[in-house]
């Protein structure tokens, strides 16, 4: 069965932030808040991992996601929306870049958006950044004030980094991201799978970055 963090006892900044670990090829799901949820990330959406039990452990109901953003749109990140569409009705928010596939299936609950836009979640206002290399849509979320970066596939613990070997992806995007990434100031890092790290976050993003673009 998946597992469940509560990761405030880490840093105090991730009040009202759960980690929901998969089981087997599966996103990390992070749940930002309690009554207004932002779910980033949905998992794979199979019988073994089926989101709702988990929230329940929390303490929350499905009617309290308010909203899901997708970090990309790969099945092990985004087919637990349709298990969650199922049942509610939150928007599905994808980076426009990432919409051509199993996006087009989220039908009214899908919102498009891009570079500079700004989500609003119960513990800070995350800017968007775009940062293709793994998908052309990947994006990251950076909030300022409280320093964390949440980094999908983009960016992995201890200077690794998203695959970019696949039909969608690209080394030179891939650098061109981390290097972007590298500029902000992160103190917290939530990625799409393994760890999250919970200091210093800034030297991972710089080694992943040193990795990626170090001569072959
Ligand atoms: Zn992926």
């Amino acid at each position: 069965m998946p597992q469940v963090h509560r990761l405030e006892e880490y840093n105090p900044v991730l009040k009202d932030v759960s980690l929901i670990v998969g089981d087997g090829l599966c996103s990390n799901i992070y749940v930002i808040g309690s009554k207004n949820i932002t779910l980033i990330d949905t998992g794979v959406g199979n019988r073994m991992n089926p989101i709702f039990p988990q929230l329940e452990e929390l303490g929350f109901k499905p009617e309290d996601i308010k909203q899901v953003v997708l970090t990309h749109a790969h099945h092990d990140h985004a087919m637990g929306a349709f298990m969650i569409l199922d049942r509610i009705s939150p928007k599905i928010l994808v980076h426009e870049a990432d919409t051509k596939y199993i996006a087009t299936s989220f039908g009214d609950a899908l919102v498009k958006i891009k570079e500079g836009d700004v989500i609003e979640t119960a513990i800070g206002s995350f800017n968007v950044y775009l940062t293709p290399g793994h998908t052309p849509g990947c994006i990251c979320l950076h909030d300022v004030d409280s320093k964390i970066l949440i980094s999908g596939d983009t960016v992995f613990p201890d200077g690794y980094y998203g695959r970019y070997d696949g039909e969608s992806g690209s080394l030179t995007e891939m650098i061109d991201s981390l290097s972007r990434l590298k500029e902000l100031d992160c103190e917290v890092m939530l990625p799409g799978h393994g760890s999250p790290v919970f200091a210093d976050a800034n030297s991972h993003v710089l080694k992943s970055y040193e990795q990626a673009s170090r001569p072959r």
